[in-house]
């Protein structure tokens, strides 16, 4: 079969799933990925005739696209900040907007200008994304990283391997945590935060597909998670230590108040590129 014909069955096989700017960009990710072709590439050769070994794997591509499971999953990676990443189900797929709270953390560090080696501490690794992309840009710092779940901590040592850096990750439930192993001048969490009562918003693919403990917290504790590391950053910060989160886009007035009470200064609440209340910064004293 050639690119032309199969982009007009991968097309209508896939209309009433997605809309068509999707569609295309799937197709165009799919042939990169496949066939190694650029978009350029297929505008020359329209009638480039497909191989039977790589159409079976482009149509159980589809299949799955057409189930509604995120491309990032069939294809096994993803990428953040530049690098890549291995993603399975077990760990959420790295969003952009987390790429700007990274961003943030490191024009902080850089204006801190100081050159004695950093302490970071990050919880909820996931892929690991956080902790790699920081490692991969901060060469002098020790960074540790907290998951409680043995399985994407799996992931994110083959990312740390695959992006050559050395995190020490640590397998544990933050909410049972009472010591952590050194002081932190940076402690930075992206935990779940998105409440059962707004499961309707969320698309049909990430519910599917992405890992529930990752995402959900429960309507009547939302701010467990931010409760916890507020907490034990209050006592486990260097002076004048830093504490990132990424937040729910709804409760920027409530994160920024639990840590007002936990006695935390120069609270920093900032939007994300869709102009919602996605992340904050704050010092501890
Ligand atoms: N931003 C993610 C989403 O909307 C949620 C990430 C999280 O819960 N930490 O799917």
């Amino acid at each position: 079969m050639n690119i032309k014909d199969f982009k007009t069955l991968f097309t209508k096989a896939l209309a009433n799933t997605y809309p068509k700017t999707e569609i295309d960009s799937f197709f165009f990710l799919l042939m990169d990925e496949y066939l190694k072709l650029k978009r350029i590439d297929i505008t020359l050769n329209p009638d480039f005739k497909i191989g039977d070994d790589k159409i079976l794997i482009l149509n159980e591509a589809l299949t799955r696209l057409k189930a509604e499971e995120p491309i990032q999953y069939i294809f096994g990676h993803a990428e953040f900040y530049g690098y890549p990443f291995l993603v399975d189900q077990n760990t959420l797929i790295p969003r952009p907007e987390t790429e700007e709270l990274v961003e943030w953390i490191l024009n902080e560090v850089k204006s801190l200008e100081q050159d004695k080696p950093l302490n970071i501490l990050e919880i909820g690794t996931g892929t690991g994304c956080i902790p790699i992309s920081l490692a991969k840009n901060l060469p002098n710092t020790s960074i540790y990283s907290i998951d409680v779940s043995k399985d994407a901590l799996k992931i994110a040592k083959k990312n740390a391997a695959l992006n050559k850096v050395n995190v020490h990750f640590i397998e544990a439930d933050i909410l049972q945590t009472e010591t952590l192993p050194k002081k932190f001048d940076i402690i930075v969490s992206n935990p779940p935060y998105v409440r059962e009562l707004e499961k309707a918003e969320i698309q049909n693919n990430v519910l599917q597909n992405e890992p529930h403990l990752a995402l959900f917290v429960s309507d009547k504790k939302p701010l467990i998670f931010y409760d916890k590391i507020a907490d034990l950053a209050k006592w486990n910060l260097t002076k004048n230590g830093l504490l990132f989160f990424e937040i729910n886009q709804y409760l920027g007035k409530e994160t920024v108040e639990l840590l007002e009470e936990k006695g935390f200064t120069s609270i920093e609440l900032r939007k994300d590129f869709s102009k919602n209340d996605r992340m904050i910064k704050a010092t501890s004293n």
